[in-house]
């Protein structure tokens, strides 16, 4: 594989597969330019070498074929503002003619937003013909959508094998997350404080697994402690909790102990007596929560227990808010948590932030210009974490 910083991109298209899977609201104004900002660096770098960009995406989960709902024609005029003096043209399609004719037409310096990708179920099936057409629009392969590199799609992944090892590269800001990722999985700093949070213990026991052979401490928060509390006898009233899931947070206990890894449950938390913004509340221990009511964030003792780990940490990794931070009223953990992490690093700590809700977290308290990384890939981080292969990284390394 080819370094992006190294390549000299002048007179090459480049074809770059970009994460442009932007919120839009009723009137098809973006909400959120998080990811087509994000990759900005890679295309700004590629024309200012004297080459040209083809820019592939996909916006939505398009059953049918071309809907306009999920057009990128709709993401021309921002892509525009965020390029400043460039021409950015846009094609009806993906493959085919027009985009032939585009592609072939584009001048240095020029942008080609090809149409959504999804238009075609090839895309997802990863079909190899759909991927080779793809191929010949561009001469450069490049990497930039982290945020589907756990997808094993046409444009992800198998249009990779249609360029040699020196022509296929990630992008700026895939390497960033790769980099970040690798550091955190693979060289931590001693102690490595893993934070767990959310709803559910399913969705994060693979990480943890993983982690336990990683971390020195892991703090679960979130819905997923109460599973934790229970499984040892604990009462947790009307808290979320994964019956079936108990055996396993057992397991784990138990092999977080023999591996010498510390788990830190929230000891108190915030109760309530419903699941709304406009419950009553009240704080009590953790394992001992009574009838009626539930665990929607973790008490002020928790914080405090939580805080001082992280502030000995060295590195950080955090995925998954402590509680219901979409809420006011439970939100202080949450946001404890994310200002202690924002701490521990100005303090020389590296904190990784992944996994969609302890992102918008980080951006709810305005705090992730705090962190040492934000990773972009909700899925794809969470798979990484996981301990497995993504494809989209596989695919450019090879060969
Ligand atoms: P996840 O997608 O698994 O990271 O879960 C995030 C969701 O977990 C957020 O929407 C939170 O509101 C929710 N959550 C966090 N803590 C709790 C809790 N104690 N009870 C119920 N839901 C929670």
């Amino acid at each position: 594989m080819a370094i992006f910083s190294e390549y000299n991109f002048s007179n090459a298209k480049a074809l770059i597969r970009v994460d442009f899977n932007v919120p839009l609201n009723e009137n098809f104004e973006i909400t959120d330019d998080t990811r087509m900002a994000a990759t900005m660096p890679t295309i700004k770098k590629i024309l200012a070498d004297g080459g040209s960009v083809i820019l592939m995406s996909h916006l939505g989960r398009p059953k049918d074929g071309p809907t306009d709902k999920y057009s990128l024609k709709h993401l021309v005029s921002h892509l525009k503002t965020l390029l400043g003096d460039v021409k950015v043209e846009f094609a009806n399609d993906c493959i085919g003619q027009e985009a032939i004719d585009k592609a072939a037409a584009l001048q240095n310096g020029e942008v080609l937003l090809l149409e959504n990708l999804r238009f075609y179920k090839e895309e997802e099936k990863g079909d190899t013909a759909f991927a080779e057409k793809l191929s010949k629009l561009g001469d450069v392969y490049v990497n930039d959508a982290f945020g589907t590199a756990h997808r094993a799609h046409a444009s992800t992944a198998v249009i990779a094998d249609y360029f040699p090892a020196d022509k296929k590269m990630f992008g700026l800001l895939m390497e960033a997350e790769v980099i970040s990722a690798e550091k955190v999985l693979h060289s931590a700093e001693k102690p490595f404080t893993a934070i767990i949070g959310g709803a559910k213990v399913s969705d994060k026991i693979l990480i943890i697994e993983n982690l336990l052979n990683r971390a020195t401490d892991i703090i679960i928060g979130g819905g997923m402690a109460y599973t934790f509390w229970k499984a040892q006898g604990k009462i947790i009233g009307n808290s979320l909790c994964e019956d079936d899931r108990m055996p396993l947070a057992l397991e784990i206990l138990a092999k977080a102990k023999s591996l010498g890894v510390n788990i830190h449950l929230p000891m108190d938390s915030t109760i309530a007596d419903k699941f709304a913004a406009d419950a009553q509340t009240t704080n009590c221990e953790s394992y001992g929560i009574p009838s009626g009511w539930m665990g929607l964030d973790i008490g002020q003792k928790a914080v405090a227990d939580f805080r001082e780990v992280i502030l000995k940490s060295k590195t950080i990794l955090w995925n998954g808010p402590m509680g219901v931070f979409e809420m006011e009223k439970f939100q202080n953990g949450t946001k404890s948590i994310a200002l202690a992490v924002a701490e521990a690093t100005s303090k020389g700590a590296f904190s990784l932030v992944g996994g969609g809700d302890s992102v918008a977290a980080v951006n709810m308290f305005h705090l992730a210009d705090k962190v040492s990384y934000v990773s972009t890939g909700g899925g794809a981080m969470l798979e990484y974490f996981e301990g497995k292969e993504l494809p989209g990284i596989a695919a450019v390394k090879k060969g």
